[in-house]
């Protein structure tokens, strides 16, 4: 398992420092897991999902979000408040 992230680590799809610890994994007392979440992009991950994942050197480039302005993407599902 990777070593536990002591910091707030960036968030693998858009690169930001905005991602929250959301949940960790406890076995024993010590944690084993942390479950982090992008604030500015949504974007959740556990920390020890595979490096295809959460590895911003190994993700797909068309995945990625990195100075993509968010408002400007194509919602597929409208949010709910969003007048028909
Ligand atoms: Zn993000």
């Amino acid at each position: 398992m990777n070593a536990i992230q002591e910091v707030n680590p960036p968030c693998p799809r858009c690169e930001s420092q905005a991602a929250a610890l959301m949940h960790q994994g406890i076995d024993n007392g010590e944690r084993v897991w942390s479950i982090w979440h992008c604030t500015r992009c949504a974007f959740t991950w556990r920390d020890s999902e595979p490096p295809a994942s959460i590895d911003l050197r190994k993700r797909a480039a068309w995945s990625q979000l990195k100075g993509v302005d968010l408002t400007q993407l194509r919602q597929v599902i409208l949010p709910s408040d969003t007048p028909r």
